[in-house]
């Protein structure tokens, strides 16, 4: 039996994709799914939809939103705001 070590286990956790909600107000713009780099979420119409079950937790969908409706697990998310690096481009 392998046993993990605890931000191996913590990490395996949070990436579970199912932390992310969707707040009223999204636009349908489609840019958390183009640009998410594990492929996680798809457009059902004009709402995105996390289709695998675990991703790379790099919350680049959550900072890029234009709207700001991805929010993650604790309900903090609004709390903590968005971060951009200012050196690269979305
Ligand atoms: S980036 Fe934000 S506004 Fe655009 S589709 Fe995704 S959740 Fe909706
Ligand atoms: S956190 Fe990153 S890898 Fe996970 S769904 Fe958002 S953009 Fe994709």
């Amino acid at each position: 039996m392998i046993i993990r070590p605890v931000p191996d286990r913590l990490y395996n956790r949070g990436r579970r994709t199912r932390n992310f909600v969707l707040d009223d107000g999204c636009t349908g713009c489609g840019l958390c799914a183009r640009r998410c780099p594990a492929g996680a979420i798809e457009m059902d119409g004009d709402r995105p939809r996390w289709v695998k079950d675990s991703c790379y937790l790099c919350f680049r969908c959550l900072h890029h939103c234009p709207t700001f409706v991805i929010q993650y697990g604790d309900g903090k998310t609004r709390e903590h705001g968005q971060y951009r690096n200012p050196f690269t481009k979305v």
